[in-house]
């Protein structure tokens, strides 16, 4: 049995770049989670849930396939790190009907050489949350990695105590991370260095193939991408917790669910991962450290920009100084869109930021003080109480009626841009919980239902809207 047409670019690069390794098979795998939806838009349909069951668990390999794990590196909390996968084997690449080549890859599949002390596996628990949040990212809108399925390995995986392994398949556009870049700058010959971003250029921006510096074309495509993606996040209130540079992908789509979490009341200082305490990923932070991240990709690359190396610094300093000014732009586009706005106004920017230290103020729940503007409901948030915010609503809906449109149109363009559900932290761990312990799939299945279609009121889902009473105070996600 077979995955038909996969490909194994990556395994034409140099050497350096993977070690070959096979999954380690487990013992008595069954599959928790499968997404019929992304296998056919892989265009996979020959296949039975008993041949992915084999395939997803490690268990049987491809014939022909060369599984490998990938070199990388990268900045963790600021610290330089070799890395590499120590629980992942990329199986090959698939081309989706979308014409794209897409990475399929299992998570917790078994040590690797790049394990170092780790034992290559993950908890059911950390495999079914990537499933949730991955799926509930892509009905957002946001570019991310995906799930393709979470089998249950019948093994333990010791942490703090035993609990139940499981192995992940992922897929995404690819997993080349600023992390490679930095590896391949660290370890490897200018000569693998540039191999790399031709592949890199390859895989993911064809159009700058005959590019006369392709090292700074790939540069700022990823910085453009990389703001894109942090906008969005910032638009749903999305925290990603782990943003090391071996986290941040070349393709501009999230990856790495480990202890990400929603923003309820909002405050940019936000952080609910249990090992960054100092702040470093808040949520108000993630636009700094992007740019920080795009930096080392930067050094990464300056190699290959130019011989003349003062001339080459200067050439990625002048992108890399580019990202604030970028990213205010696209962020102002993107609260328009959550304000119903249309065009620029030179006030947009005050409005904005009124309401946002409103909101932090008032502790009040950032996807529902949007919903709320929309709709007049909400009205238990205190936010909408105050003189101030009826202030602020006048202001907001002179804009947003501007040139005499009908505020039913601005309230159309809002609602395609502040999500009705966010996956919220006490439904996901409840959801979470019962999955884990004693299989029950009810409540996940119900939430990833609500959450794939996110932008559609839903009558009888009230609940789903609302954080919890204590608004995840003192809640903490782990790696
Ligand atoms: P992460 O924090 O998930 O980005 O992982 C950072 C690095 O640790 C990556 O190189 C992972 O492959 C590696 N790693 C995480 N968990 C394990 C594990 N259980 N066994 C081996 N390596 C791991
Ligand atoms: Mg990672
Ligand atoms: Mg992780």
């Amino acid at each position: 049995m077979n995955i038909p047409d996969l490909s194994y670019t990556y395994s034409n690069l140099p050497l350096q770049f993977f070690s070959l390794q096979n999954p380690i098979p487990v013992k008595s795998p069954e599959m928790l989670l499968f997404n019929h939806e992304l296998v056919e838009q892989l265009g996979i349909d020959d296949l039975q849930i008993n041949d992915w069951l084999k395939i997803c668990s490690g268990n049987q390999i491809i014939p022909n396939s060369k599984p490998l794990a990938q070199a990388y590196a990268g900045h963790q909390f600021g610290n330089f790190t070799m890395l590499g996968d120590g629980r992942a084997i990329l199986l090959g690449e698939k081309r989706g009907k979308d014409g794209l080549l897409y990475d399929i890859q299992l998570k917790g599949s078994g040590r690797t050489p790049f394990s170092r002390g780790g034992d290559g596996r993950a908890t059911v628990k950390a495999m079914l949350r990537e499933y949730l949040i991955s799926e509930a990212m892509h009905g957002l809108g946001i570019p991310t990695s995906r799930s393709l399925a979470v089998v249950k390995t019948g093994e333990q995986v010791y942490r703090e105590k035993n609990y139940d392994g499981a192995i992940l398949t992922r897929v995404a556009k690819s997993h080349l991370r600023v992390g490679t870049f930095e590896y391949a700058y660290q370890f490897t010959t200018l000569e693998d260095q540039k191999a790399l971003t031709k592949y890199a250029i390859y895989r993911h921006f064809p159009e700058l193939k005959d590019a006369d510096n392709p090292a700074l074309e790939l540069l700022k495509a990823v910085q453009q991408l990389q703001i894109r993606l942090i906008v969005a996040w910032m638009r749903v209130g999305f925290i990603h917790g782990v943003m090391n540079t071996d986290n941040m992908t070349i393709s501009g789509q999230t990856i790495d669910y480990g202890p990400c979490a929603f923003m309820n009341a909002y405050d940019p200082q936000t952080v609910f991962s249990s090992i960054d305490s100092s702040g470093r990923y808040a949520f108000g932070n993630q636009p700094k450290i992007a740019q920080w991240n795009l930096s080392r990709l930067a050094i990464a690359l300056v190699n290959q920009i130019d011989e003349d190396q003062d001339k080459a610094v200067q050439l990625a300093q002048d992108v890399i100084n580019n990202f604030p000014q970028s990213y205010q732009s696209e962020y102002l586009g993107m609260m328009r869109d959550k304000l119903g706005w249309l065009g620029e106004e030179e006030g947009d920017q005050l409005l904005i930021d009124d309401l946002l230290h409103m909101m932090q103020r008032f502790q009040a729940d950032y996807t529902n003080t949007f919903l709320g503007i929309a709709s007049g409901e909400f009205q238990d948030e205190k936010l909408f109480e105050s003189l101030e915010y009826q202030d602020w609503y006048m202001n907001w809906l002179k804009r947003a009626s501007q040139n005499g449109r009908p505020l039913e149109e601005a309230i159309t363009q809002m609602n395609q841009y502040n999500p009705q559900f966010i996956p919220r932290n006490d439904k996901v761990e409840a959801a979470l919980d019962l999955a884990a312990e004693v299989n029950d799939f009810s409540l996940f299945k119900k939430l990833l239902d609500v959450l794939q279609d996110p932008y559609t009121p839903k009558i009888g889902y009230t609940a789903y809207q609302f954080p919890p009473q204590n608004r995840d105070e003192g809640y903490q996600t782990f790696c």
